[in-house]
């Protein structure tokens, strides 16, 4: 066998299903061809008669698949700092969004800033995640809510894979919230999201998903359903913000769509879970923003693992309810808040994660045929990686072999 790079002496994690735990290789390579594995396994099944242009000695460093953020609003302009400040002081949100605050005025500062802009207030959130091993995100829009700005917001998702090498998935948020110049007439709105701007957004390919915020302080599930049942006569994939503060039976509707991923959860009922299993739709846990506003509802840990629902985890970075650009963090949170084990928490940023953006058949595990991505870190046990918040572990990213 030939090869472009050779890691050798490596503790792999492959995730690979059907071994058991995380697929761990004591003395592992991992062998990759034009970006893409072409062997993983232990040294000894390494054929001897293979050469490789380029050999790397990890040292007994452990080896996962590349980190998979999928579900982040990334992209966005402005600051909600101030406003976490006044709240600490006592103000309460509603006195807040009140005087244009809250999610409103994201939206004000995304629709003033211009792509350029948006890209470069975004950069240091994308830089933060790269910089502990991710190598696929996903990003929404969502805080532009008329077609001009939604459409900004994703060609500046698009213009920050130009600039940095990552994997990126798109996702086009349109029924976040209702705009504010058609406050009260959220039926108007969703009707120009289903005719106007889901056909524009898919015709352009500017993105893969469609999403919706289903909740009584969102839009309800009969709103929710024709966005993005709209959303798939377009060819878009459907995800779904559900069942995060009530119970809107958000589940249920996201696996009789089908969808890729329901996310958040917290309220999510034995129908829901089962209705997920069945349909093979993927859970999104996101800790940092059940940690930030204080909600009192773990998600049903349990329930999802009876039901044999498959979970991801992911750091919903946003300007107001969850700040996190860590998804090392977020591993954590999940582990200490939800009480998810290290092997839950590593499957929910790589294998799980993948299938939650339908990349599993190329991204999210170690296995021969799928993209060489790779995060290599100054550890020796996985668990290292979700016991600690701060010191960054990383040592090497790699992307497609580089
Ligand atoms: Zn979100």
């Amino acid at each position: 066998m030939r090869c472009d790079r050779l890691w050798r002496r490596a503790r792999v994690a492959t995730l690979a299903p059907g071994r058991p735990g995380l697929g761990l290789i004591e003395q592992g390579v991992v062998a990759a061809t034009d970006g893409r594995i072409v062997f993983v396994g232990p040294e000894s099944d390494w054929p001897r008669a293979s050469r490789a242009d380029e050999e790397i000695d990890l040292e007994g460093r452990l080896v996962t698949p590349g980190l998979i953020d999928c579900h982040t609003h990334l992209v966005y302009a402005g600051d909600r700092a101030e406003e976490h400040e006044r709240r600490l002081a006592g103000e309460s949100y509603e006195a807040i969004a009140r005087e244009g605050g809250g999610i409103l005025s994201t939206v004000s500062a995304t629709r003033a800033a211009s792509e350029a802009e948006l890209v470069r207030a975004s950069l240091p959130r994308l830089d933060a995640l790269l910089a502990e091993g991710v190598t696929t995100v996903e990003i929404k829009s969502g805080y532009g809510l008329a077609l001009e700005h939604e459409r900004k917001q994703l060609r500046a998702a698009r213009e920050l894979a130009h600039l940095r090498a990552f994997t990126l998935k798109s996702t086009f948020l349109g029924a976040h919230a209702v705009p504010p110049e058609l406050a009260g007439r959220a039926e108007e709105y969703v009707h120009q999201v289903c005719t106007e701007m889901i056909p524009a957004i898919a015709t352009e390919g500017l993105a893969d998903a469609a999403d919706a915020f289903c909740e009584r302080i969102g839009f309800s599930p009969g709103e929710t359903r024709a966005v993005l049942e709209a959303a798939s006569a377009h060819g878009l994939a459907v995800k779904l913000h559900a069942d995060q503060l009530s119970n809107q039976h958000g589940a249920a509707l996201a696996a009789s769509l089908r969808a890729q991923s329901a996310d958040h959860l917290e309220y999510i009922d034995e129908a829901g879970a089962a209705a997920l299993a069945r349909a093979d739709t993927t859970a999104v846990l996101l800790p940092g923003a059940f940690y930030f506003t204080r909600e009192k509802r773990v998600p049903p840990i349990d329930l999802l693992r009876r039901q044999g629902v498959r979970v991801a985890l992911a750091t919903d970075c946003n300007p107001g309810t969850s700040p996190l650009a860590s998804l090392l963090a977020a591993m954590n949170l999940a582990a200490v808040l939800f009480g998810m084990s290290v092997e839950e928490c590593l499957i929910g940023v790589t294998r799980a994660a993948a299938h939650a953006l339908a990349l599993a058949s190329s991204a999210g595990t170690l296995e021969p045929g799928k993209h060489c991505d790779l995060a290599i870190w100054n550890a020796e046990r996985p668990a290292e990686l979700v016991h600690r918040i701060g010191p960054n572990p990383l040592h090497a990213r790699i992307w497609r072999g580089h």
